[in-house]
């Protein structure tokens, strides 16, 4: 499905949601998240909507890709380069919004292994 009305994400990605956007591509926005766990705390998204990251890798992999490029961009322009990059990947390890995300956090010290 490229686009599901009733996703959270989808609706940032379209523009339909104000989010606090810092990187777009024709294929991926990255934003703030509303909740941050460090002082930096930006999601990137595929614009187009998958369910998870081996869902996003098996459809479109230059999608996941760009992303990550997004991710190291994203890192490297609004902190010092170095960050943490979690794809939580089903309800019982910590996913709540059903359209892949990779958090990038940075800009404190973190300990492993996470919690
Ligand atoms: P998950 O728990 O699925 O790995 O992460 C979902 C993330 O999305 C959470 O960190 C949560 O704070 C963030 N989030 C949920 N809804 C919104 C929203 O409407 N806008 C933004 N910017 N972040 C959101």
């Amino acid at each position: 499905m490229a686009q599901d009305p009733d996703c959270i994400f989808c609706r940032i990605a379209s523009g339909d949601v104000p989010a606090d956007v810092v990187a777009r591509t024709d294929r991926v926005v990255a934003f703030r998240d509303l909740d941050p766990q460090a002082p930096l705390h930006v999601l990137v998204v595929p614009v187009d909507h998958h369910r998870d990251v081996p869902a996003l890798a098996a459809a479109d992999p230059e999608a996941l890709a760009e992303l990550t490029g997004t991710a190291a961009r994203v890192a490297a322009e609004l902190g010092d380069g170095q960050f943490r990059f979690v794809f939580n990947t089903g309800a019982g390890v910590g996913q709540s919004v059903f359209h892949v995300h990779g958090h990038v956090l940075g800009g404190r010290p973190m300990g492993w292994p996470p919690g």
